[in-house]
């Protein structure tokens, strides 16, 4: 598939320099040579191809804001995240690989890990050869997490961990696994929680099957259990009872990643069915000069140049280390109920064929359907907002 401009509905964007459209011409350049061809194959395995992703390493393009020494390239600079999801978008690839190890899980290993522990992780997962995942979700506990049942209880030089984690992403291929579990009794004291690594291959440390979902093909998802699992306290991610706090923290930015993947994902739906209603004609004229069509069009297209622009100003926040949780959950919230309105819109405006595997829209729509669920559902990103409004 050709790079879609999305010429017709951008709107004008002033947060970028030179040296960001570069790295996106050689990201776009790259996903067209490397990764587009085999997106369906992809969809069907389920699951990352760590070829692919060692490639993309290569590229810098995984792991970059960690040190050199380590390495990464020590750019901070949250403008190049969102490229890389961007540009993913633009082609009709899915971005949650880059979201996830970059977006989500670089700031666990770069900010959170102390000296040592980024000494034996970062190497790999800049290299593109160690896969990270995060273990918040549980079977009885996913929007409250005061409620994980998960346990890890002292005993000399280790933690003993019991529990089970479920939805998680890249949960099946997982090198090491952020895992938050309850290192206190005290019920829902946010100082109940802590974070821990856990390598694959320790003991007790099992996968379940691999869910079977409606959209995102070509990324995994597991269930993950823990039975007596001995994970050493050179294992602890931050301090004891800071766990809560620290997944608080990083939230921000996770909701901020997934609102550019809705924007990004939602003009590319727009664009390719703008496409489709200028081509295809019932009643002797294109289905896109009807009114009905064209009014909703343009107000999706209006509706979507603003929410880039907030999307931009949350990116700038984000750049200058200032990104509001308040402001990220509202983001979150906004853009993945629009991109939802933009599929199922777009869907609709290809009739029939917007129901067949075969046309774009369809996965397009199947896709976005968990953007308003996972990160926190939207009803959850309301109560933040609503507390912050002091209610
Ligand atoms: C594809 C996918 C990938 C995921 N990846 C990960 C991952 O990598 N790691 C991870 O830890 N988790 C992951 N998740 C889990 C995801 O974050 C949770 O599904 C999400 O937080 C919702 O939790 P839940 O599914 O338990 O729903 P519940 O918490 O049971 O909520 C069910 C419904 O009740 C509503 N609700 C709950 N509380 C309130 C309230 N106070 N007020 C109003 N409504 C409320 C919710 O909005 C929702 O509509 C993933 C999920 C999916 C589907």
């Amino acid at each position: 598939m050709e790079a879609i401009s999305c010429r017709q509905i951008l709107v004008r964007r002033t947060i970028f320099a030179p040296e960001h459209d570069d790295f996106r011409q050689s990201v776009s350049g790259f996903l067209q040579r490397e990764a587009v061809q085999h997106h369906d194959a992809w969809e069907s395995d389920g699951k990352l191809d760590r070829a692919f992703w060692k490639k993309a390493a290569a590229q810098g393009f995984v792991g970059f804001e960690a040190p050199e020494e380590l390495g990464g390239l020590g750019l901070r600079d949250y403008r190049f995240n969102a490229i890389l999801v961007e540009e993913c978008c633009r082609l009709g690839l899915l971005p949650d690989h880059f979201m996830l190890q970059n977006d989500v899980l670089g700031p666990y290993l770069i900010d959170l890990a102390n000296a040592e522990q980024q000494a034996r992780w970062l190497p790999g997962f800049t290299s593109g050869d160690l896969i990270a995942a995060i273990g918040m979700s549980e079977p009885g506990a996913g929007s409250d997490l005061r409620g994980i049942s998960t346990t890890a209880k002292r005993d000399g030089d280790h933690y003993v961990l019991n529990g089970s984690k479920t939805f998680i992403s890249s949960g099946t291929q997982a090198d090491l696994v952020v895992v938050a579990a309850r290192t206190s009794s005290e019920a829902r004291a946010s100082g109940a929680f802590s974070l821990l690594m856990v390598e694959g291959g320790m003991e007790g440390f099992e996968r379940g099957r691999k869910l079977e979902k409606i959209g995102r093909g070509s990324q995994d998802t597991a269930e993950l259990f823990f039975n007596d699992v001995r994970v050493p306290v050179e294992n602890l991610l931050g301090d004891e009872g800071s766990g809560l706090r620290n997944l608080m923290r990083n939230l921000a930015r996770e909701r901020l990643a997934v609102a550019v993947a809705a924007v990004a994902g939602a003009e590319f739906a727009l664009e390719i069915t703008l496409e489709y209603v200028k081509d295809r004609k019932a009643f002797g004229t294109p289905i896109g000069s009807f009114q009905v069509s064209r009014h909703h069009l343009a107000q999706l297209a209006t509706e979507l140049r603003s929410a880039r622009l907030y999307t931009d100003r949350c990116i700038e926040a984000e750049v200058a280390g200032d990104l509001d949780p308040v402001e990220a959950a509202g983001l979150k919230a906004l853009t993945t109920e629009l991109q939802w309105r933009v599929v199922d819109r777009c869907l609709q405006l290809h009739g029939g064929y917007g129901y067949m595997n075969e046309y774009e829209i369809s996965r397009q729509w199947r896709d976005a359907r968990v953007q308003r669920i996972y990160g926190g559902s939207t009803e959850i990103m309301w109560e933040i907002v609503g507390r912050g409004l002091g209610l």
